[in-house]
């Protein structure tokens, strides 16, 4: 782990990934990196407007999603509890804010700090709570909409009344539960105790020439209020590395390196990159596997499906003018963000003409829709009751083209077709 660095502390490096993800938290709804839109039944996935019909694609989308978190928890532990959720980075924000509030007010208003500071303090987190809110309703309501439903204070729809209790939860969670969150209600942290073993990073505290001082700055720095001296295996622990950088600074004074490290496992090892066990190599290989399943789907999918299917509910064919009709039904899905057109033609029908109009058929973008088609080839020339053909696709513009296989009926003589 890089902590010969002197300058280096994990608390900076902490504050810059903070800084990252907070970013694309703001960012990932609107740049539809990732989004569940419900009311359209959308999953966006880096650019990809999935239709809740694709279930396949969500399916090890999600698998993945979840297999990056077991592999993350089970090679590092709960670091992504540390460095990479967003209720740790926003809990400990709304403690800096609220000490940095009582240090400039507590200087102007010294009598009256406390009650100025409280007062000023839930009016940023009320504010925040709004806009925290907003962005993360907009991971399941388009942006535009969710705009126009807060500026219009809508309380009567399901998207108002959510944006509503969301607001209030965000606003009692960073004003009072905070860090509490993490061991009262948030799983991961039991989770992880199913998932990490005997060669997972933690954060260890070792002194065998017991060189502690009892300073316990290693206690008052922790964010989660525990002693990491006591067990690296305390459920409350995030892996944050807070006590890290305060017993390296203290004993740095003495000239004797920190007490507390990152380590693989009980056997306390600082240095590598970990075990790669058989249990790890095969949580990578599952990982593996779902990312060539994702990567391969994403790769096969086509923006716009055609359906094509005979429609012989009615009649089997019809006859008239000398030329016998097959009807036809299809269904055209753009699942892209820009407008698109399927050019119909056949193949392998000789003398036969397509009657559709219009053709080629216009699609707007994330419409579905349905329409129908003859086909007729000449009936004298018609020996056989069944024709195997078929049917072109050609997507406009992206010139992406599918063939599907259907069959054309006809009657077997010339004096059937008459008697028709
Ligand atoms: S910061 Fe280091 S020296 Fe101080 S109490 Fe903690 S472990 Fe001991
Ligand atoms: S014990 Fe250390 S690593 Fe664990 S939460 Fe506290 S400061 Fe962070």
């Amino acid at each position: 782990m890089p902590t010969s660095d002197a300058t280096f502390t994990w608390h900076h490096l902490r504050r810059r990934i903070h800084l990252f993800c907070f970013v694309a938290f703001l960012a990932l709804p609107f740049l539809n990196v990732v989004r569940f839109d419900i009311p359209r039944q959308r999953f966006y996935f880096f650019g990809f407007e999935l239709w809740i019909s694709e279930f396949g694609i969500i399916f090890l989308t999600l698998m993945f999603l979840m297999f990056l978190i077991v592999a993350s928890s089970v090679f590092y532990g709960r670091v992504f509890c540390g460095y990479l959720c967003p209720q740790m980075i926003f809990s400990e924000a709304s403690m800096a804010v609220e000490s940095w509030l009582q240090r400039r007010i507590g200087k102007k208003f010294p009598k009256q700090r406390d009650r100025l500071s409280r007062a000023a303090f839930f009016l940023v987190v009320a504010a925040a709570s709004v806009f925290l809110a907003f962005v993360f309703i907009s991971y399941f309501v388009e942006p535009r909409d969710l705009f126009r439903r807060l500026t219009s204070l809508d309380l009567k729809t399901a998207g108002g009344i959510s944006g509503a209790v969301v607001t209030l939860v965000t606003f009692l969670d960073f004003s009072l539960v905070r860090q509490r969150f993490c061991t009262t209600v948030c799983p991961y942290g039991y989770l992880q105790g199913l998932l990490g073993d005997g060669n997972t990073l933690l954060v260890h505290y070792r002194d065998p020439g017991h060189d502690c001082i009892e300073c316990k700055k290693c206690v008052r720095v922790c964010p989660m209020g525990i002693d990491i001296r006591k067990s690296p295996f305390q459920i409350e622990c995030i892996h944050c590395a807070e006590c890290i950088d305060a017993c390296d600074e203290i004993l740095a004074r003495l000239k004797k390196p920190g007490l507390i490290h990152y380590a693989w496992g009980e056997q306390g090892q600082t240095r590598g990159w970990g075990r790669l066990d058989t249990k790890r190599i095969v949580v990578l290989l599952v990982l593996l596997f779902y990312a060539a399943g994702l990567f391969t789907a994403l790769a096969m999918r086509r923006a716009v499906l055609v359906r094509i299917s005979p429609d012989r509910a009615n009649a089997l064919y019809r006859v008239a003018d000398g030329r016998v009709y097959n009807h036809f039904r299809y269904n055209i899905a753009n699942r892209s963000s820009k407008p698109a057109a399927v050019v119909f033609s056949l193949q392998q029908l000789p003398g036969a003409s397509l009657a559709m109009a219009p053709n080629p058929v216009p699609v707007k973008p994330g419409a579905s829709i349905d329409g129908d088609f003859e086909i007729s080839a000449p009936a004298a020339r018609r020996a056989d009751l069944v024709s195997h053909f078929s049917i072109l696709t050609t997507t406009v513009p992206d010139q992406v083209t599918d063939t599907t296989p259907m069959t054309f009926l006809a009657p077997t003589s010339s004096s059937t077709l008459e008697g028709k």
